[in-house]
């Protein structure tokens, strides 16, 4: 994407009605609920880096409208919580929806086109016979590809079949959350690279300090996905999981000409754990995004030399998808912050008097981040919605063992299921 204008940094005192912290999904949702059921409210959303610099600009764009829980073996869980997940999804799409329709944003920005779980073994075309099954009870459509219809839309005759579900969203991340934040401008203080360093109790409001100034809000959002913790909050309960991507160069038309297929498709694993791949064309070009593993990491951090293998085995897995572009090299290769809990579920809710916590996305944050931050901007404006209360409803994020065990465990879990997932 083009550069951005120079941002505005904190660097004064100021107060306001709600302070939102974090600029992602979560927190410009929330902002924009907040505008919404509080006209005239000032609302300052402080971010830490620059809107869409995180992993809310920098993921695969799959707003997922079904159930997708990483740790199952094919997403499809118990039918009644799983329809429950499907209701609280399409929330968060139709919240999209509407601000993608407010803020004009086009479709290579936000295109309901549906995706695909691909299926490159036996055993990953099982995963999708009964995840297909699953849908039907539930009376969700989906339709099975076989080999030839996945050459014809990816060019690539690496997948046995494919499933076809038609309700995801597929975003242009960074696009999508720029436009969000632009949209919002005229109702919102955003202060960019102002990070809040401590957050403290004030007489009847909170004060936020970043490094050269602070908000005194009366009420705070909390939007900084596993980041609470960093605050103080869940302790012991979020799991720091990263994830990794690679994005081709924008191939050349000779290139594109010997891939085949349609010029934009998105495909997940028929197991969780596989590889996601997407072709997206545009403003940008044809590329291809490959994204795979999972590391669990406590510290909230990754090593540049963890990176170098991730992209290595990026490069393995889209060459033996994709042989006929050899030719064709990553541009980019990164990893991002993802913020699971051991029980699927999110870190939602009041947490002190006047702060609500909107974290914890297991995952799924396009739609699960869209939705908390509109139920925690409501939540704390007094609307009692269906969606607050079955929010509310749900567990703590479970207590996770001690350390050095969680960190042995999951990774040990994670290498084995990857393992698992074999060609998926
Ligand atoms: C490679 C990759 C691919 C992914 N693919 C998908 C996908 O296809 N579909 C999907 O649904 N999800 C995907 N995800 C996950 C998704 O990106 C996250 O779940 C989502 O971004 C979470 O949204 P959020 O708003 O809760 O948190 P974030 O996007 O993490 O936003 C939180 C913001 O808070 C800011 N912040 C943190 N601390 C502070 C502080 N102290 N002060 C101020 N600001 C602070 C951060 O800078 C950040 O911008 C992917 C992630 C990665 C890394």
């Amino acid at each position: 994407m083009p550069p951005r204008a120079q941002p505005e940094r904190l660097e004064r005192h100021v107060s306001a009605d709600f302070a939102v912290i974090g600029a992602g999904f979560a927190g410009l949702s929330a902002a924009r609920r907040l505008a919404q059921l509080n006209p005239g409210a000032k609302i300052a959303v402080l971010e830490a880096s620059r809107v869409a610099e995180g992993p809310a600009g920098r993921n695969s764009g799959f707003m997922i409208d079904l159930p997708h829980d990483l740790s199952s073996d094919n997403y499809s869980g118990s039918g009644q919580n799983d329809l429950q997940q499907i209701r609280l999804n399409r929330t968060g799409i139709d919240f999209a929806r509407s601000a993608a329709e407010e803020y004009a944003m086009d479709r290579e920005i936000f295109d309901p086109s549906g995706k695909i779980n691909a299926a490159a073994s036996e055993s990953g075309h099982k995963h999708n016979q009964d995840f297909a099954e699953h849908l039907e009870k539930m009376d969700e459509p989906s339709e099975l590809l076989d080999a030839d219809a996945m050459k014809a839309v990816t060019g690539s005759g690496y997948f046995r079949s494919g499933l076809y579900t038609p309700h995801t969203v597929m975003l242009q991340p960074a696009a999508y959350i720029r436009s969000m934040a632009d949209g919002l401008r005229p109702v919102i203080d955003l202060y960019e690279n102002s990070p809040v360093v401590k957050i403290r109790r004030e007489l009847n409001s909170w004060k936020l300090k970043t490094n050269m100034g602070s908000v005194a809000a009366l009420k705070v959002i909390l939007a900084v996905n596993g980041h609470a913790e960093s605050f103080g909050f869940f302790r012991r309960r979020l799991m720091h999981v990263f994830t990794y991507a690679s994005m081709t160069h924008a191939m050349t038309g000779e290139q594109v000409r010997a891939l085949g297929g349609q010029s934009s498709w998105a495909v997940t694993p028929a197991d969780p754990m596989g590889v996601t791949v997407r072709r997206i064309s545009g403003s940008s070009g044809n590329r291809i995004v490959v994204r795979s593993r999972f590391s669990y990491n406590p510290s909230m951090e990754v090593t540049d030399g963890y990176l170098k293998n991730v992209a290595r085995v990026h490069r393995k897995k889209f060459l033996d998808r994709f042989p006929m572009l050899s030719d064709t090299g990553m541009e980019y290769c990164w990893g991002g912050h993802l913020c699971l809990s051991w029980n699927n579920v999110p870190a939602f809710g009041e947490i002190e008097e006047g702060v609500y916590s909107a974290c914890c996305q297991n995952g799924l944050g396009t739609a699960r981040g869209t939705l908390s931050g509109l139920a925690a901007a409501e939540l704390c404006s007094g609307v009692r919605t269906e969606t607050v209360s079955t929010l509310q409803s749900e567990p703590e994020p479970r207590r996770l063992p001690p350390e050095p065990i969680a960190f042995l465990g999951a990774n040990a879990l994670l290498r084995w299921k990857e393992w698992r997932a074999g060609a998926e």
